[in-house]
């Protein structure tokens, strides 16, 4: 069990990191491009390295955390002759073949990657409810999974480095998907004229809630469709959304995306 974990990374999602491994006891090591970022958590008892090379030479997993593949590139490319034997879990968020890339490159400097993606936010970090998906070698999972529990629940999704990525980028298109079609909701409230806080509180919210098992359903809807969701139904009641916003000068474009969706879904099963 690596015990020992380094953090590269100390922006808003990296200083979770490195908070919930402290509080369960991990010694810490972190390292961030700007320096004067660790102040809280070397006040805690983590170290702060002077290099990548030193952080990922302590010893156990390196995190590494920033804001794109580049910058994980380019903070790595400076420490490569240093890479050998390393064990790197790289929670930056990316796409699949970035992933798949980085696993190459490491590969071809002696060292390991374990691909993941954050299913929570920073205040969520290490609180029920949050996890993390990981892909890769299934072996380094059952080693990794135990130190980064703190961290939100571990779950590996398959030997390819890329699906940890792809399952992120794919839940998100879901999130997103909901909040733009809330967005539009109060668009429209308000352009009509509408009190849009009570139609969010009374209205939208309790709709959504009552929705959401709905959104999601047992079935891949390009396979079967439950027999209450009906397609050509819901593609011909879209057009009074579409009416609607058209009327209330509202935007259109997210109606006509889900128009072609309801379309797609509709012409999948016939
Ligand atoms: P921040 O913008 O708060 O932090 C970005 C970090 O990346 C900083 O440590 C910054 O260092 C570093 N960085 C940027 N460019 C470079 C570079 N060229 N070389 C070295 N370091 C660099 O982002 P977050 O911490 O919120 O996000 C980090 C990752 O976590 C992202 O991939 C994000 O998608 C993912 N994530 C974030 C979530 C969130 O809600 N925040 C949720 C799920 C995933 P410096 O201080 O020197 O600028």
């Amino acid at each position: 069990r690596h015990e020992r974990i380094s953090v590269l990374g100390l922006g808003a999602m990296g200083r979770a990191l490195a908070s919930a491994l402290l509080e369960a006891g991990r010694e810490v090591m972190v390292w961030n491009r700007t320096p004067g970022k660790a102040g809280d958590l070397v006040a805690r008892g983590a170290r702060e390295a002077s290099s990548v090379a030193e952080a990922i030479g302590a010893g156990g997993l390196t995190v590494v955390c920033l804001l794109d593949d580049a910058s994980v590139r380019e903070t790595l490319a400076p420490a490569a002759p240093k890479l050998a034997g390393a064990t790197l879990v790289n929670l930056t968020s990316g796409s699949v073949r970035q992933a798949r890339e980085l696993t190459t490159w490491l590969d071809e400097h002696g060292a390991r990657l374990l691909a993941g993606g954050i299913m929570a936010v920073p205040p969520t970090i290490g609180t029920e409810g949050a996890f993390i998906l990981y892909s890769g070698a299934r072996d380094l999972f059952d080693r990794a999974a135990p130190v980064l529990a703190p961290l939100g629940r571990p779950h590996w999704v398959g030997e390819d480095p890329g699906f940890a990525a792809l399952y992120d980028m794919a839940a998100l298109s879901g999130m997103y998907g909901m909040s733009a079609g809330a967005d539009h909701a109060l668009t429209l409230v308000q352009a009509e004229g509408g009190d849009v806080e009570a139609f969010k509180r009374e209205v939208l919210q309790p709709w959504m809630e009552q929705m959401l098992p709905f959104m999601v359903p047992d079935v891949g809807v390009h396979e079967a469709v439950p027999d209450e969701f009906n397609p050509a139904m819901q593609a011909t009641g879209l057009e009074n959304i579409l009416a609607a916003s058209g009327e209330a000068g509202a935007p259109t474009e997210l109606g006509g995306h889900l128009r072609a969706s309801l379309w797609r879904m509709r012409s999948a099963i016939r």
